[in-house]
């Protein structure tokens, strides 16, 4: 299989290692939005968030460990499928600590302005 996630677990990709764990890593993503921006990987392949819970469960308490320590607000967020924008194919979890007026969006930060702003003036089309 080729998943470029699964050579930096096992040491056949560069990658700015910033955490290891038993069944985890964190590390920078290539490009990340901000110079916190960190995944967090199992170390096992599964594709996504929905392939099995216990392995996404377990990464996840791995994260949270890790932001826990950021001491800033943050994003912990994971895509699954393209049409999410999911581009790797082995399970994620993106930390983004953020800050006020960062100027970071979500993707649906527009519509759910626009949604809320319908909702408040009664027009729900
Ligand atoms: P997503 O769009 O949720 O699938 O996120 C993929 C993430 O993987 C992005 O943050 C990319 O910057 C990151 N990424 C892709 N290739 C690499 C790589 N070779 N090394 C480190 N991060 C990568
Ligand atoms: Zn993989």
């Amino acid at each position: 299989m080729d998943c470029i996630f699964c050579a930096i677990v096992a040491g056949q990709a560069p990658a700015t290692i910033l955490r290891e764990w038993d069944d985890a890593l964190a590390f920078k993503p290539r490009g990340g939005v901000n110079d916190g921006h960190t995944l967090v990987i199992p170390r096992i392949h599964v594709a996504d968030a929905t392939e099995d819970p216990n392995v996404t469960a377990d990464a996840v308490r791995r994260a949270a460990q890790y932001a826990a320590e950021i001491g800033a607000n943050l994003n912990l967020i994971t895509n699954v499928g393209p049409d999410a924008t999911q581009t790797v194919f082995h399970l994620h979890w993106h930390i983004v600590p953020r800050a006020k007026a960062d100027g970071l969006l979500l993707p649906w930060t527009p519509q759910h302005a626009a949604r809320a702003a319908a909702a408040q003036t009664g027009d729900t089309r």
